[in-house]
């Protein structure tokens, strides 16, 4: 049985009472399929969201159920894989009873939201954003640095 309670990582999260096998399914990200357009005028002004993209990413999950529960860690226990068009949450090793769930969110897009990670785990990278995305945000910040520098120069 999964329960919600409160964690050490974010708020609340969602804790396993048995042990589960590695690789098997343990729940589905559930809640009503909306388009991503909608789904950023829903929660523009919104600090916390629980989406989930789907598919090629116009289409995302609005978080309705346990699973929007499970914190992000650098070091997860479970990961996320899409079978025809449903999300589910699996286990990555063996998980002991009273385990909390984890999976790597990997978030991209998303503004000029930090997305701070307080997982705690030894490889923590900082962020809840991909690799990839936390590389694209260093160089686009160089970028911006540079035409500041350049505009700097050109005022002189
Ligand atoms: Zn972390």
């Amino acid at each position: 049985m999964l329960i919600i309670r409160s964690s050490q990582i974010h708020a609340a999260g969602c804790y396993t009472t048995e042990p589960i096998k590695k690789r098997s399914r343990i729940v589905e990200y559930t809640g009503p399929r909306i388009s991503k357009d909608e789904a950023d005028k829903k929660y523009q002004d919104s600090p916390t969201t629980y989406l989930f993209g789907v598919g090629d990413g116009s289409k995302v999950i609005d978080g309705h159920g346990i699973a929007m529960f499970i914190n992000h860690s650098c070091d997860p226990n479970c990961e996320t894989g899409e079978v025809r068009g449903h999300v589910w949450i699996k286990a990555l090793r063996d998980i002991e009873a009273g385990e909390e769930l984890t999976y790597d969110y990997n978030l991209y897009d998303g503004d000029d939201d930090e997305a701070l990670c307080n997982c705690g785990a030894p490889t923590c990278r900082g962020s809840m954003y991909s690799h990839d995305e936390l590389k694209r945000r260093a160089r686009a910040a160089k970028r911006a640095a540079a035409k500041k520098l350049a505009k700097k120069t050109k005022a002189k």
